[in-house]
Formats: C-alpha cells, structure tokens, sequence
C-alpha cells in the first residue's frame, strides 16, 4: 500500500466534508531501453517506480469536477465537466481535467467528481508524473463508473488526454508503464499494437541495483527540440516509403540510409530508431535467457546513440553515464526525453557507494546542481490502494 494513501484520504475528508469512496494509486516510470521510439511504433521497455500518485476520489452526478493537490498551493479548482475544452487549461488541472474530457468523449458517462491527490513523482525528472496523475485519476474514474476498461484502454485515453487536452505531443509509453507494469517485472510493449510482455527483473536477487540519478535540470528548450525531432522522423519515414520507422528492418538499415542520401539529419534520426528497436530485442533475449549484466553495455550503445544521433543528451547526463561507467558501474543511460532529466545506472550491489560518489564528486567539479541519487526497484502498476 501506498504510505501516503491515509493522509490523502484524510485530507480529502477536510476539504470535501466526507471521506473519499476510495484511493487509488499510480506510479511514475523509469525506462530501461527504447527512447524516441514510441511515436516510431517501436519498441519501449519501462518498469514501475515506488514512487506514486496517490488520488483520493468520490464520484458526483451534478456535472461538477473539483480538483485539489497537496503539492500545489491553491484553494479547490472548481470546473463544469460539460464545459470542459481541449487546451483551455494550462495549470496542472489539465492533466486530471483531461482524462474526465477524453472519458467523457469516448463515450463514457462521468458525471462528476471530487479529486485530491499527492504524488510523490519528482516532476519534470523524466519520470513521467504527469502519466502517473492521468492515470490514478482514470483508474479511480473506471472503477466508481464501472466502465470496465482494461489498463491499455485507459492508457489510449489518457495519452489522448495529454495530447489534446493539454497540448503536449507525447508517445503511449509512459501511461501505459503507469497503468500496466508488475512488480519485479520490466514492461516489453509494442507500441503499435500495444502487444506486451512481462520480462522478469529482480536485480537484487542477481545482487545487482539500479539507480536513478536526478541531474535536477531541464534545458528549457526541450519542447520545441522534442518536436523537432518528432517531425525528422516523420520525414524519413515519408522519404522510406514506410508509416513509420519501425517498419525500417535492423537488417536493412545500410541500405535505408543510402537511400536517404545527403538528409544527413535525417539519416542520423533514422539509425537512432531503427538500432534502438534491436536494443530493446536484445535487452529482451539477454534477460529472458538470465544475462542480466550482459545488458549493461546495451544501455552504454544506446546512450551514445541518443548522444551522438538523435542528439537529445546534454552534459549532465553525459557527465552521469561516463562518470559512472569509469566507476565501475555495468552500465547506463539517459533515460526520458533527454535535455535534462534523469539517467540510469546498473552496477553490481558492491560497487554502488563508489558509484554514487564518483557522480556527485564528478557533479560538485563541474559545478553542476548536486543530483538526487535513488535505488529503483521494478514496482506495481496502477492500483486500488483503500
Ligand atoms: P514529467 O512527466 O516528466 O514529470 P511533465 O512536464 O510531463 O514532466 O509533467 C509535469 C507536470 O505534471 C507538472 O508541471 C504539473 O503540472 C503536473 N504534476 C505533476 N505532479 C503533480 C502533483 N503532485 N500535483 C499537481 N500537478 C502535478
Ligand atoms: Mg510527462
């Protein structure tokens, strides 16, 4: 159970006069392999943090929607569900706003409600908070309107939510983590068809860790490069002849960039998705086949190719992955969008304190904000938590 689910449902008796139906819980994500391609209908590969939204949340029927967070200051957001208009909003009420709008657009009759949540997602590290609110937001909506549906639907509406809601372009990856992923397992999902595979991933049984290293920065021109490259692929999938990159086969990848000619940008844009996909097969075979340090320098290539490609890393992350690397770690990442945000890091259990030195000793030298260091453990997907 989440530990803050108690003071979420009492918090909500204080503002709302009544205790909550029931609390619902939703966590962030870190992903393991498979960046930049989810809006490729590639292959992703996220597991569940511990760190959750927690929404507590009663249903109404008089078309009336109140939102409150703890980690926001301000009174109760107040707005008419029937009033509710895509872009309208650009406070954090859009997000749970968002998902009431995608519901009630796809069809499904949420009358009203009342919403208080904490989260206890770091937002903006690239742990994705913002899913993890649609999500604890849908999943409690689901469950007080029976509208019975299943994780992947949920993570469509909610991905609609924050696309047109909202306005933020972002892939299917991060909802569909919050909603769908297992404790001790990483989430292999297709993210054309939303086909997915539970991988088993217990590196504390095999005495290994993972670390998220919070830089704590974000290069304020991430959106527009983020769209930048969102548009380059686009070009080459046009320029391939293919929907999308994803149907660019490893295997002719050489004769793919040939084609591509003197689009030098493009072709670096390309190579990125289309090695990516075969890290994350790797990544897959090497754990199903209990190689778990084998996936280490995978996580180092992939680095390199969001670096020096798709060119989405920035010196702190760099900074994380070469520090840790020379420390002894087995392997590591940037891990989300990039230009900022968080990194991952596998190294054996032994040598986890001489990591986390060298990087904040290699950090404090640069000069750079001192990063937050935490252990990652592969966690529950979106639940009912009272
Ligand atoms: P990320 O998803 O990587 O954390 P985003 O920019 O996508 O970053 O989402 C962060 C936004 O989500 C915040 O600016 C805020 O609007 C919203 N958010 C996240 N956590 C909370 C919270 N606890 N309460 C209210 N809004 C939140
Ligand atoms: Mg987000």
């Amino acid at each position: 159970m989440s530990e803050t689910s108690g003071s979420v449902a009492e918090r909500f008796e204080q503002l709302y006069g009544a205790a909550p139906e029931g609390v619902w819980a939703a966590p962030g994500r870190v992903n393991l392999i498979g960046e930049h391609t989810d809006y490729n209908d590639g292959f992703v590969m996220p597991f569940a943090l511990p760190h959750t939204a927690v929404a507590a949340v009663s249903r109404r029927e008089d078309g009336v929607l109140r939102l409150h967070s703890a980690d926001v200051d301000g009174p109760v957001v107040e707005l008419a569900v029937d009033a509710l208009a895509p872009a309208s909003d650009k406070r954090w009420t859009a997000y749970p706003a968002g998902v009431v709008w995608a519901l009630r657009e796809a069809g499904h009759a949420v009358t009203g409600a009342d919403v208080h949540l904490a989260s206890r997602v770091p937002a903006g590290a690239g742990l994705s908070s913002s899913a993890a609110l649609e999500v604890v937001v849908a999943l409690a909506l689901n469950d007080l309107f029976g509208l019975g549906l299943r994780g992947r639907q949920l993570a469509r509406l909610c991905q609609r939510a924050e696309n047109v809601y909202v306005g933020a372009p972002v892939g299917i990856m991060d909802q569909t983590a919050s909603a769908c992923c297992e404790t001790g397992h990483a989430l292999f999902l297709d993210t054309r068809d939303l086909t997915q595979r539970q991988i088993p991933f217990d590196l504390a049984a095999e005495g290994m860790r993972l670390l998220v290293v919070d830089t704590r920065v974000k290069h304020s021109h991430s959106e527009g490069e983020y769209g930048k490259r969102r548009a380059g692929c686009e070009k080459g999938a046009a320029l391939l002849g293919v929907d999308a990159l994803r149907d660019v086969p490893f295997e002719e990848l050489d004769a793919a960039l040939e084609r591509l000619g003197d689009e030098e940008e493009v072709r670096r844009l390309v190579r990125h998705v289309v090695t990516e996909d075969e890290r994350v097969e790797r990544v897959v075979r090497l754990l199903e086949s209990g190689d778990t340090r084998a996936i280490g320098p995978v996580l180092v290539e992939g680095h390199a190719s969001l670096r020096d490609d798709f060119r989405v890393s920035c010196p702190e992350l760099d900074l994380v992955v070469d520090t840790a690397v020379e420390a002894g770690a087995l392997g590591a990442r940037m891990t989300g969008g990039g230009f900022g945000g968080s990194a991952i890091v596998l190294a054996e259990e032994a040598d986890v304190p001489a990591v986390t030195k060298a990087v904040e000793e290699a950090f404090a030298t640069a000069g750079f904000e001192t990063p937050r260091v935490f252990g990652a453990v592969p966690s529950a997907g979106a639940r009912r938590v009272r």
